[in-house]
This record gives structure tokens, C-alpha cells and sequence, in this order.
């Protein structure tokens, strides 16, 4: 039997309806942006296996790291006890957030990382004493699958399910190409009617990913930030898929000048091989849980908060940005991604190319609705895959988001499969 054969008998796969899905391509191996399947053929890994991977798959700095740590302190319990690995990323990531950020909280995802963030908003104002129970959350945003992280994401298919569950939240236009106006009149307008009730303001800084690759104009972003620090609304910018160069800065918080008090990591953290959740915060919201009164408690923590062996690889992804200059890396994809979009945008098959850092993204002109639901989305799937390319479409949205040790040559090949795609389209 097959592995994938195995597989079909006893897993259920993440976002897969198990009835219908084909069956999983079975991986045997990943070297760099490639991986190698069970019946021999390869896939360039082209959206860096959701969004996670770095500097390559099995890059030799990380492996050694990885296997030093593992034979050293595998794990350990993270109340009462610490480890090198764990105050060396603090010490390293510290430094390149914006200066206000003092306080590394551990977790071990995305999810949880925006967990950590809504709580500790929550129960700041709550040690405060003051009544802020509202959220105010960008329409169409994605911040993770678990309740909280659903409750302040946009509601969609992905909350349908759930939503009598989720708390409330103030939705406002997301300040993207078109929608700037709307988007700042609408936070003008929650701030002002609210404002003292307001505990939070969650974003995806710059670009809302699962929402369709979405860049955001920054001085809009900027403005509404500004407009909920006049209210001392905590900003919290969601960095989980943003942050280590994927915009084409460290941080994508980086392209405005207002800071956020609250920000979340996961995915390229550990350079995309380990998980882990790191959620950073200012000396104002630390100092709030300093107290005689132990219900002041910051009450969280999970059994592989802050894993070393995750730790060590996170150090380790850092180095690398240093010694490989690995942000110039980032800036020549980008630049061969305009190239590109220089290309392709006056096709009449396609709308709306944007370029930012590694991400490159454009939407297939449709009749049918432009859901996450678009056959499209399938179409294209399986059609990469046949030219050995993965790539997960959002609806009509196909966008590439590599690890940057992408080569030249893999780019351009995939621009041409993405060229064979729109050639094939009907009009
Ligand atoms: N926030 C953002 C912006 C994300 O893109 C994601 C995942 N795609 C998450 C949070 C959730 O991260 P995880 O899948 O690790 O729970």
C-alpha cells in the first residue's frame, strides 16, 4: 500500500472535505523550494507550505540547530523553569520590533498567539477595572481557527458553523485600494460612538492574506491606528503570516510610523519548521498584570509554550537573515515579481496584480461569484500541480508566496505556468 493509501484510511486532513478531496500527494523529502512525492515526481513549493517556510526547506543552519537542541533540552515545562533557547529569541527579537514592544509571551501557533493578544487586552482593562468588553476587527480579516481568533476574524464559510458562538465585534472597511475613504470614516465612526468601550483594534498590517492577498494603502492603516490611540484602544497588529520579510520589510509594521501595542508571530518564526506562537507587548500592558492580587494573574499557558527545540530553530532563522542578508533576497524576488506584473497586467483575463515583498497576486476575471468557493481556485490548483507547482489559490485569487531561496529560473517557470493558466481562460 501506498502511503497515501494509508493515509485515506485513517486521517482527516485540515480544510478538506474528506468525502470529495482527491487523495493527499504523498511527500517524501523537501530540499530548498522543492519537494519530492512518493511516485517520484517533484513540486516547487511555491506559497512556502502555508506560508510558513523561509530560507528553504532543510537549510543546514536549521537542521544543525534543530538536532544540537533535541539532543540537548528537548522540552521542558515553561512556568517556573526557563531555557537558553527561549531568552535567546527574546533577545534577539526584541531589538528588531518597534521599540515600544518590551515583553515576549510564548505559545506554539498563530492561532494562539492572537489568543494571547485578545486576552490580554481583555484582562488589562479588566485588572484596570475599567468596562471594555468591544473589539474592533477589518472586514474580511483572518486571524485563526480557534474561538477567539474566529470571533475577530470576517464572518465567512470558515465561520458559518460557529458563529452563535463568537463574541461581537465592530467590523470596519479594510483601507485597501478603493475602500481607503470608507475605511477611515467607518474607524471615525466606531472610535467616536464607542470608544471608552472599546478594548482592542485587531489588523493584519499591510495585507489581508486569506481574505485574497489584499494590500492595504499604509497611510489609511496609519490614520485609523492613530484614531484608536486617541482613545487608548489597544492596536494589535497580527503579524503571523507579515512578519520576517514577507512584505519586503522584517515587519510589515514597519511601513507605518505608529506602532501597535500588541503583536503576533507564528509561521516564518522558526523560519517555518517548528511551531510556535510569540506574542510581544508594550511595558503598559505588562505592567497591568503586576500585582499582590494574584487574580491580576496573566492566566494562560500551554504544555509546549515556548518549546526549546522550536526556540533554538527560531534563533537559528534569525542568524540566518543576518549572515545570508536575507531581506535582499526578499527585494530581488520582489523585483522580479514587477517585472512580471509589468507583463501580464493589461491581460484582459486579469484584474488587479499587486506586488508586495515575496507576495505576488492577481485575480482571474470571472462571471461567478469571487468567493473562496470560485472553481477557479480548483481548477487552477490541480493545473499547477500538473506543471509541479504547488499553489493553493484563494477563489479567484492565484498568488505565489516562495521561500526565498527561490531561484530565478524556478520564478520564471512559474510565471510561465501562471501564463499557460490565463491563456487558457475564457474570456
Ligand atoms: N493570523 C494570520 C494573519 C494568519 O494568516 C493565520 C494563518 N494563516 C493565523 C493567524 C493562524 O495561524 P495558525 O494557522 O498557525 O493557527
Amino acid at each position: 500500500m501506498t502511503l497515501s493509501e494509508r493515509d485515506l484510511k485513517c486521517i482527516w486532513h485540515p480544510y478538506t472535505q474528506m468525502y470529495t478531496a482527491a487523495p493527499p500527494i504523498a511527500i517524501v523529502k523537501a530540499k530548498g523550494a522543492r519537494l519530492w512525492a512518493e511516485d517520484g515526481k517533484t513540486y516547487l513549493d511555491a506559497i512556502a507550505s502555508w506560508w510558513t517556510n523561509i530560507h528553504g526547506h532543510g537549510h543546514e543552519h536549521m537542521v544543525q540547530a534543530i538536532a544540537a537542541q533535541a539532543a540537548c533540552l528537548d522540552h521542558l515545562i515553561f512556568a517556573g523553569f526557563t531555557h537558553e533557547p527561549a531568552v535567546k529569541l527574546a533577545e534577539k527579537l526584541l531589538p528588531l520590533l518597534p521599540s515600544n514592544q518590551v515583553r515576549v509571551f510564548y505559545s506554539d501557533n498563530g492561532s494562539t498567539a492572537v489568543e494571547v493578544a485578545l486576552k490580554m487586552a481583555f484582562q488589562y482593562w479588566h485588572n484596570k477595572g475599567e468596562k471594555r468588553k468591544k473589539v474592533i476587527a477589518l472586514k474580511g480579516a483572518y486571524h485563526g481557527d480557534t474561538f477567539g481568533a474566529m470571533a475577530v476574524s470576517g464572518r465567512s464559510a470558515f465561520t458559518q458553523a460557529f458563529e452563535s458562538f463568537l463574541f461581537d465585534v465592530i467590523y470596519v472597511e479594510a483601507p485597501v485600494t478603493g475602500s481607503e475613504e470608507d475605511a477611515l470614516k467607518e474607524m471615525k465612526n466606531a472610535v467616536d460612538e464607542y470608544g471608552s468601550e472599546i478594548a482592542a483594534f485587531i489588523y493584519e498590517p499591510m495585507i489581508q492574506g486569506t481574505a485574497g492577498m489584499r494590500v492595504m494603502n499604509p497611510a489609511g492603516l496609519q490614520q485609523m491606528i492613530q484614531d484608536c490611540k486617541t482613545r487608548s484602544i489597544f492596536c494589535i497588529a497580527d503579524e503571523v503570516m507579515t512578519g520576517f520579510g514577507r512584505t519586503g520589510r522584517m515587519f510589515a509594521s514597519e511601513f507605518m510610523t505608529e506602532m501597535p501595542d500588541i503583536m503576533c508571530f507564528s509561521k516564518g518564526l522558526t523560519g517555518g519548521v517548528m511551531a510556535l506562537g510569540v506574542t510581544t507587548c508594550t511595558q503598559n500592558v505588562y505592567n497591568a498584570f503586576l500585582s499582590d492580587d494574584r487574580m491580576k494573574t496573566f492566566f494562560h499557558g500551554h504544555s509546549f509554550t515556548a518549546n526549546p527545540i522550536a526556540c533554538a530553530a527560531a534563533v537559528a532563522s534569525l542568524e540566518i537573515f543576518h549572515s545570508e542578508k536575507t531581506l535582499q533576497k526578499v527585494q530581488q524576488i520582489e523585483l522580479q515579481h514587477k517585472a512580471f506584473a509589468e507583463q501580464i497586467k493589461t491581460d484582459p483575463k486579469v484584474r488587479n496584480i499587486r506586488v508586495l515583498g515575496v507576495i505576488l497576486a492577481l485575480e482571474i476575471e470571472t462571471p461567478a461569484s469571487t468567493s473562496y468557493f470560485n472553481p477557479i481556485a480548483a481548477n487552477a490548483y490541480n493545473f499547477f500541480l500538473e506543471w509541479g507547482i504547488l499553489m493553493r489559490p484563494l477563489g479567484n485569487v492565484i498568488y505565489l508566496l516562495p521561500p526565498y531561496c527561490i531561484s530565478e529560473e524556478d520564478l520564471q517557470y512559474i510565471y510561465e505556468a501562471i501564463k499557460d493558466f490565463i491563456r487558457l481562460q475564457s474570456k
